[in-house]
């Protein structure tokens, strides 16, 4: 890794790499077992010594076109990119600082696999409620840096892998990267009787064992192909943007590392909150 990054992110213990199903945005303000897991994940690092330098995230709610963005302002906002909800979820924030520095140093560090060009530096996004609903429960103290990574749409899934591959070398320099999304989103077929619990569609039940299957085999590059398993990954992705971050998570693990499992069910019928953590110590 390059002299100028070194410089700025210190040699750590390797960090653990996760992706979270998110779900929706009340999750993160409502007392449930979701949240209560992002808690204790948070208060889990802690407990182990394994604080962030930094937290890279990547967000299903940021898409740019074709290439790759990183944030790169001192104070992120908090963006309340929703409608239809309480006011006490717009008052929500998440106050914590950018990096940057490490912004620029890592732009130019990390290549899109697409046509090899370094990446670019925003200072307009901020933090989406993909990255705050999930940080604010883990690290309510927001007093460690985050960052946001775009995910060019226009590009095919194995691309965004790639990228991920790339964000591998980054655990040992204490960065946390996590993916926030959904092993299974469709808003169209939510079924507001399903609060909560196992119960969902048989497409979604499918779709969500066979990502799990991979994530057992450790076959983490075939979830690049998921468009190829059949009708029911379009089922369960009409688009595929809260995918995408699993993809990113997958490519920053370590052949070898096991995924611990955790928030295996539904929340509406058609959102898998499944969520794993790769590289978490015992
Ligand atoms: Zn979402």
């Amino acid at each position: 890794m390059p002299h100028s990054l070194l410089e700025r992110l210190q040699p750590s213990a390797r960090m653990p790499v996760m992706f979270l199903g998110h779900g929706s945005p009340m999750n993160a303000i409502e007392d449930n077992a979701w949240r209560d897991s992002w808690q204790a994940l948070g208060q889990e690092l802690l407990g182990k010594g394994l604080r962030p330098q930094l937290i890279l995230c990547i967000s299903a709610h940021w898409l740019t076109e074709s290439d790759w963005a990183l944030t790169a302002m001192a104070q992120p906002r908090t963006i309340h990119d929703f409608g239809g909800f309480p006011q006490e979820l717009f008052a929500q924030q998440y106050p914590a600082p950018g990096a940057p520095a490490v912004a620029k140093a890592l732009a130019g560090e990390l290549h899109s696999p697409a046509d090899g060009s370094a990446l670019l530096l925003d200072e307009h996004w901020g933090l989406d409620h993909g990255t705050w609903s999930v940080l604010k429960p883990m690290f309510p103290e927001a007093d460690i840096p985050v960052m946001q990574l775009s995910m060019p749409y226009a590009l095919v899934p194995q691309q965004h892998f790639e990228l991920g591959r790339q964000l591998q070398a980054l655990r040992e320099r204490g960065v946390l990267i996590v993916g926030s999304g959904n092993v299974v989103h469709n808003l169209r077929a939510m079924r507001r009787d399903l609060e909560a619990g196992n119960q969902a569609y048989d497409w979604a039940h499918q779709f969500d064992a066979e990502v799990q299957q991979r994530w057992d085999s450790g076959n983490l590059a075939d979830l690049a192909n998921f468009l190829d398993w059949g009708p029911q990954a379009r089922l369960s992705h009409p688009t595929h943007d809260h995918y995408l971050p699993l993809l990113y998570a997958a490519g920053a693990v370590h052949q070898g590392e096991a995924a611990r499992v955790f928030n295996d069910d539904f929340q509406y019928g058609s959102l898998s909150m499944r969520s794993g953590i790769w590289g978490m110590p015992g």
